[in-house]
């Protein structure tokens, strides 16, 4: 597990082994919405992530990389790792917003585990309430090889 300041020196690594275009399964473990706005905006015009190859899929077999939001229930926790399950290796996951990374403004409650990490390893975290589309961009730009240190 890593933050986003030190994400960079994995996605280099990763550009080794991933000379092609990134899919991305998004999986909503029971946050309110507002980072899965931030996420969509990352596919549209203004920020366009599909001009670096990043596709979003609608099956997890077909993914590269797992992007939760929101924070994990009891309720959604056996089905992130089932979903985690069944993306193929090699595999990263991107907890998306505070929520994911740590539980947020819901940690404590009666119905939340915390973050992604207490159910399936987590490669990248993305804090922010919402997290900013414009930093997950940067998180895939360089995980596509597409941006360089500097970058
Ligand atoms: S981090 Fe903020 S915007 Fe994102 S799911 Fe949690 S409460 Fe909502």
């Amino acid at each position: 597990m890593e933050y986003i300041t030190s994400f960079y020196t994995e996605a280099l690594y990763m550009s080794y082994f991933r000379k092609k275009s990134i899919w991305v399964y998004h999986f909503n473990s029971g946050g309110c919405n507002g980072c899965d706005i931030e996420f969509v905006d990352a596919l549209t015009p203004k920020y366009d992530v599909e001009r670096l190859g990043v596709q979003l899929v609608s099956s997890p077999r077909h993914a590269d990389v797992l992007v939760v939001t929101g924070p994990i229930t009891t309720m959604a926790a056996r089905a992130l790792r089932n979903i985690y399950e069944q993306i193929p290796e090699p595999k990263k996951v991107i907890a998306l917003g505070t929520c994911a990374c740590t539980g947020g403004i819901f940690a404590g409650g009666y119905n939340v585990i915390g973050g992604a990490d207490k159910v399936i390893p987590v490669d990248v975290k993305i804090p922010g309430c919402p997290a900013h589309p414009g930093v997950f961009l940067k998180a895939l730009a360089r995980l596509a090889g597409v941006e360089r240190d500097g970058g």
